[in-house]
């Protein structure tokens, strides 16, 4: 790492966890560069650090080739709720598989270490519970979701490769479901659309009988993660997640008693390859990065709920 200040590229930068992770990487006195195509991003979630001296923003996709100098690469960018990355599949492949190329070649250029946010989704609809990182997952390579999860597979496996071929300095996050404040309202993932649902007064849709179930990790305990595997002598796969674990029925009924419980829950149809369950086994990043979420479900939902009810008041 050379003298002077951290310069730190965080694509996907202006979304909903890489606009939290700027905002600890600037509160750290870091130099950031925030490069976004602005697709599912906002540039509100950045707008607090504009003018700021030791911040940047650049408008690019990571599926184009760019040249910067950094020292350290957060490679975020990428739809991640399955409305926004089903919406054009094949660009989404193509952010994965070429975003990831195009950031690890500027990393093997400038000598930058490079993480990468990869995904519980690399576990498919999982056969084994909870998952530990050694479990391979199964994944439908044909299905609606496939073009995120085989996205995320081929990503982790040019990390590897790269690090194989040319000794590249990676760091592979597997992140499990993250909530919290700037998700958008219209996200369609399951924690903003009930807090959206419950504050418009309308009822809250459980896809199937509401039986599957997901863990809810707070986006504060996720960027610790984060941060603390970049600095870490690890280079993963290493889940990232809160397993405390609640079937989906459950968090509508805790949302609901929170906003109004008088609201009906409605059934809709469960969506294509839907994992049934789902639980990080967390036992690697406790040993190795020290890490373990705080923030309890009913803790988290706090913060989230009273930010959606002032965006959309
Ligand atoms: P998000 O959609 O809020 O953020 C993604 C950001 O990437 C957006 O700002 C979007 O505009 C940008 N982007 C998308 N395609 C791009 C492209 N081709 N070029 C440049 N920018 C592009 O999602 P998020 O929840 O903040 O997720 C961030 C990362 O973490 C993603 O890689 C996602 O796969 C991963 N992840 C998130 C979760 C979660 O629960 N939030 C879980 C697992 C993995
Ligand atoms: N879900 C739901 N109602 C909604 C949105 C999602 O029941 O309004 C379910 C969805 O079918 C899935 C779970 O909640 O079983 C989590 O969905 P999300 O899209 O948040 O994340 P992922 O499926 O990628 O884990």
């Amino acid at each position: 790492m050379p003298a002077g200040l951290v310069r730190n590229l965080v694509t996907g930068g202006a979304g909903f966890l890489g606009s939290h992770l700027v905002d600890r990487l600037m509160q750290s006195g870091e130099e950031v560069l925030c490069l976004d195509n602005y697709f599912t991003g906002r540039k509100a979630n950045i707008a607090h650090w504009i003018g700021h001296p030791r911040f940047e923003l650049i408008r690019h996709d990571v599926t184009e080739p760019i040249k910067l100098e950094v020292d350290r690469i957060w490679h975020l960018a990428c739809p991640a709720s399955p409305i926004h990355y089903q919406t054009n599949p094949v660009k989404t492949a193509k952010t994965s598989f070429l975003g990831t190329y195009n950031m690890l070649g500027l990393a093997r250029r400038v000598g930058a270490r490079l993480l990468l946010a990869s995904t519980s989704e690399v576990y498919g609809d999982p056969e084994i519970h909870p998952q530990p990182e050694s479990y391979r997952g199964c994944v439908n390579t044909i299905g609606p979701r496939a073009c995120y999860d085989e996205g995320k597979r081929i990503a982790e496996t040019l990390c590897f490769d790269y690090r194989r071929m040319h000794g590249s300095e990676i760091r592979i996050a597997r992140i499990f479901n993250t909530y919290g404040p700037r998700m958008l309202a219209d996200d369609g993932r399951v924690v903003s659309n009930f807090i959206v649902q419950a504050l418009r007064g309308e009822p809250l849709t459980l896809y199937g009988d509401g039986s599957q179930s997901r863990s809810f990790c707070y986006v504060d305990d996720l960027i610790e993660g984060l941060i603390r595997l970049m600095n870490a002598d690890h280079t993963g796969p290493i889940n990232l997640g809160n397993p405390s674990e609640f079937t989906i029925r459950q968090l509508a009924e805790q949302v609901r008693a929170r906003i109004n419980p008088e609201l009906a829950l409605i059934s809709e149809p469960l969506p294509a390859d839907d994992p049934r369950q789902r639980k990080p086994a967390i036992a690697l990043a406790q040993r190795d990065l020290a890490w373990t979420p705080t923030v309890a479900l009913e803790q988290g939902l706090e913060p989230t709920i009273s930010w959606f009810r002032e965006l959309l008041a």
